[in-house]
């Protein structure tokens, strides 16, 4: 099976692992720079606080490494802040984002997006809203016709918090890749 690689510097990652484990991952949890030497197959970058998750990035040196790893095709899945640090931290994924741009009455809430033509149950936390698409990224699932999640080659992000709802299709595109190889 494949192992997966959680971010675990801040934020919710637990429930990341959790959810990967139950669909046949094996999960490590990346601390600090000597775990970036075990071998593994995708990343997930959690939600939680973008700035503070890339300043410890960068204190830890964990920065540069991670961010060739993504641009050279490892397979990463970002979640609300993840999907920052992909678009505006590592730079990777050519899409904007507002950051907290649902404004204090929205801080918090559930939605129903659209996945193709199905329904898919979205929580949101001091999310981030995608604002413009660059070349090749494809929008995955929207909310009132706007992107919230979406797909750039090796990259899926996505606004909300998947690990929240029972609703594995995030978890299956970023994990398809790789279970083939496998
Ligand atoms: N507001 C956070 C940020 O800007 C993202 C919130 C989240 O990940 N739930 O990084």
């Amino acid at each position: 099976s494949p192992t997966i690689a959680v971010l675990a510097l801040q934020g919710a990652f637990i429930e990341h692992e959790q959810r990967l484990q139950s669909l046949g991952c094996t999960t490590i949890e990346l601390r600090q720079a000597a775990d970036l030497a075990r071998p593994f197959d995708g990343l997930v970058l959690p939600g939680g606080e973008s700035t503070v998750q890339a300043k410890l990035l960068h204190d830890l040196g964990m920065f540069e490494p991670l961010r060739q790893r993504i641009a050279e095709g490892l397979p990463a899945l970002g979640t609300c802040a993840g999907l920052i640090l992909l678009a505006d931290h590592f730079r990777t994924l050519p899409v904007t984002v507002r950051r907290n741009a649902y404004g204090r009455q929205l801080g918090s809430f559930h939605a129903e997006g659209r996945w193709e033509d199905e329904a898919v149950p979205l929580t949101f936390i001091r999310a981030p809203r995608i604002e413009a698409l660059g070349s090749d990224v494809e929008p995955l699932v929207t909310l009132n016709d706007a992107p919230v999640a979406v797909r750039h080659h090796n990259q899926i992000a996505g606004a909300f918090h998947p690990e929240l709802d029972d609703d594995n299709r995030l978890y299956e595109a970023f994990l398809a890749p790789l279970k083939r190889a496998y």
